[in-house]
């Protein structure tokens, strides 16, 4: 298996540091707002990464965090005049519920910042104790980017240009800092802001060193893959290195890995320019599924631009998939005989190349794109080999395999019955409609469809309620 490496910038045989195991980290999402698609793509990706590593034999530890303390989690707070800790709870519930709808699995531990304080703390008094960070007269404390030597390696970039960079970009009260490079571990608190006590100050940790700490605790301080969209590798990812790195005198991690980005009509998809869209929306018009499948057709490092029409086609595409599936499914049950034939053997000798075409792909820095492109082929192949007269063995080996490479890329075959958001408000108005008619018997049907699909209707004074069963 072969991936490519941003320290390296080669692709790289994949060997784990420990045999028959996978020790992962993906930095995940600020939760003060519905996550937007862009973030959903490191999701869809870093989960079919564990996935086909998990189909391999190996035994992954994946894991990935939630940065709930962070300057926008306390601007919405603010805002809305509740904790911090309010907005943080509720973004990161409303960020499970997208993730099981994108068949994303939960991480093996999703350790939330403001639960690993004491080892922030810990990790930074390492850091001064090693000459590594110094702290400034008013308790900030920052890593003294210089003594690290290899400061660079992972973006490229090279300390010098770095350095007139930044001197040309040097603000008023970075100072007290001995050097512009400098970045900060630890803050002091501000008038309102959530903060610990610290040696320094009372304040709150910077956030790179919550990635450091956390992958340490739950991963070691050797790790095989560290993982993120491409935008992290300078400063957060290069921050990283260095602070894990001088801390425990170890390589930090082996493999990094980052996705390009996803834009918008060509455009950075991001919230300061106000064209992003999140993964809830986009369930309210979708299944999903479809939002993976269109995610999976393109290759991670690559830019990918999201559009109505490339959405229509993966939708198209994954019907064609969940439709053989269920095809098969009907001829399995209707099956005349059970054993497969000779020539039924033979055939299936020959779907396996359809399975070491996906793994080609999949060992090639992860193609998902030519993975699907096999599972296709494999689409069409039983579509034209199976008929009335096969067997129930045939039929059902072209259904297992055709599930199985479809459960590595996390894509659910099962025909679904599930109502999306848009229909059901669809049917909610048509109810309203009714009731004004005084058609009340379509009235309660529509009630009753819904219910049959789990969808409890609530008449309220604000007007109709509705919630999944
Ligand atoms: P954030 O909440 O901004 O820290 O982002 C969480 C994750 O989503 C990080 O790995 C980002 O690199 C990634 N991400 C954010 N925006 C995009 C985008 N438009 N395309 C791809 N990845 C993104
Ligand atoms: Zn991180």
């Amino acid at each position: 298996m072969k991936l490519f490496n941003t320290l390296t910038r080669r692709k790289e045989e994949f060997v784990p540091l420990e045999e028959g195991k996978v020790r992962m980290y993906v930095c995940g999402p600020t939760v003060y707002n519905l996550i937007h698609i862009g973030n959903a793509r490191p999701m869809i990706i870093f989960d079919t990464v564990r996935r086909y590593m998990e189909y391999k034999g190996y035994e992954v530890n994946y894991v990935s965090n939630f940065t709930d303390v962070d300057d926008k989690i306390i601007k919405k707070a603010i805002e809305e005049g509740v904790s911090a800790e309010e907005v943080s709870a509720r973004y990161i519930a409303e960020c499970k519920k997208d993730m099981a709808g994108m068949n994303v699995k939960p991480a093996t531990t999703h350790p939330q910042a403001t639960q690993e304080i004491d080892g922030m703390i810990d990790m930074i008094q390492t850091l001064i104790d090693k000459g590594y960070a110094y702290a400034a007269a008013d308790g900030t404390v920052y890593f003294r980017v210089k003594k690290f030597k290899e400061y660079g390696k992972l973006s490229h970039k090279n300390l010098d240009d770095l350095q007139s960079g930044f001197r040309a970009l040097q603000v008023s009260g970075e100072d007290q800092k001995e050097d512009p490079l400098d970045f900060v571990l630890w803050k002091p608190k501000k008038e309102g802001e959530p903060y610990w006590t610290s040696p320094w100050c009372d304040g709150r940790p910077g956030w790179h060193i919550e990635c450091s700490v956390m992958s340490k605790k739950y991963l070691g301080e050797e790790i095989d893959i560290h993982a993120g969209g491409e935008d992290l590798i300078f400063p957060h990812h290069e921050n990283e290195i260095a602070q894990s790195e001088c801390c425990n005198g170890k390589i930090f991690a082996k493999y990094w890995m980052h996705n390009a980005f996803l834009n918008i009509d060509n455009r950075k998809m991001s919230k300061s320019l106000g064209n992003f869209r999140t993964v809830r929306e986009i369930s309210q018009q979708y299944d999903l599924q479809v939002l993976r499948f269109f995610m999976l057709n393109a290759h991670y490092r690559s830019p990918l631009n999201f559009s109505a029409d490339l959405m229509e086609a993966s939708k198209n595409a994954l019907e064609r998939i969940v439709e053989a599936a269920s095809r098969l499914k009907d001829r399995v049950a209707a099956a005349q005989t059970e054993a497969s034939g000779e020539e039924e053997k033979a055939l299936l000798k020959e779907a396996e190349a359809f399975t070491a075409k996906f793994e080609d792909a999949m060992d090639d820095d992860f193609n998902t794109a030519d993975a699907l492109s096999a599972v296709f082929e494999l689409v069409k192949f039983a579509n034209t080999n199976v008929t009335e007269g096969s067997s129930k063995e045939f039929a059902g080996a072209l259904l297992a395999q055709l599930v199985k490479l479809c459960d590595v890329l996390g894509l659910i075959v099962e025909k679904k019955e599930e109502i999306l958001d848009k229909e059901i408000e669809d049917l909610i108005a048509e109810r309203q409609a009714a009731r004004k008619a005084k058609n009340f018997a379509r009235a309660d049907e529509i009630r009753n469809e819904l219910l049959e699909k789990g969808i409890i209707l609530k008449d309220t004074r604000e007007g109709v309620k509705w919630t999944r069963a």
